[in-house]
């Protein structure tokens, strides 16, 4: 099996190169493979805080614009393409779907994706949405971490796992109240229902008499 060092065009005339293709810092999720080269088992590590983008949200819980991003990554070059693995951390904010209180938490995930080469085996075969791909030199971290995050996200955030939300009559958060708190209407409530029922519910035994086994 001969050594797969893929050639790539152009890579050896700086001078061709447009003076943007380094874009230095215009995407800081935008890392530049070139340091890391081709040459299968190449590691590099990706240290580094990014602030968020407005949108790693969902409808009650998401990460607040700007907050840093802290990413703790190991950028891998395999045969197919960059094995991206390690971990993300950051804060997200949201409000209690059960009582609206606010929600403060932090979110640490692990993150393990492959970014398959233009040209790559994995590329050829697999379809448009299957796989995340290299872009020329560059790879966009921002769309896979925002995915790793996202899904994460509760649909439901809650203040605190038992958190017993709103009262229904006064819109007070229940936790805050005393155990006994009820309104008179509530009462009234209950006990036409227990009224009810005590006088519609027959004890008797339904149903009619088993018949007896003829032979
Ligand atoms: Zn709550
Ligand atoms: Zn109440």
């Amino acid at each position: 099996m001969p050594a797969a060092v893929p050639h790539r065009s152009g890579a050896g005339s700086p001078g061709h190169r447009p003076a943007d293709a380094r874009r230095p810092a215009a995407n800081p999720w935008k890392i530049d493979l070139r340091e890391l080269g081709r040459r299968p088992g190449a590691l590099q590590e990706l240290d580094r805080t990014i602030p968020a983008p407005a949108d790693w949200r969902v409808e009650l819980i998401g990460v607040p614009e700007g907050a840093g991003v802290d990413l703790h990554l190991r950028l891998e070059s395999v045969m197919e393409g960059v094995l991206v693995t390690g971990e993300l951390d950051v804060p997200v904010t949201g409000s209690c779907a059960r009582c609206l209180e606010p929600v403060e938490d932090r979110l640490s995930l692990d993150v393990q994706e492959l970014f398959a080469y233009e040209g790559s085996t994995t590329e050829a075969t697999s379809e448009e949405d299957e796989v995340r791909r290299v872009e020329g030199d560059f790879l966009d971290l921002e769309p896979l971490l925002r995915d790793t995050v996202v899904l994460s996200l509760p649909l439901a955030p809650v203040c605190t796992e038992n958190c017993a939300g709103l009262c229904v009559d006064c819109g007070q958060r229940l936790d805050d109240l005393p155990a006994d708190h009820a309104h008179e209407v509530l009462d009234q409530r209950w006990a036409a229902l227990t009224e009810r029922f005590a006088t519609t519910s027959s004890p008797g035994t339904p149903g009619e008499n088993p018949t007896p086994e003829e032979n």
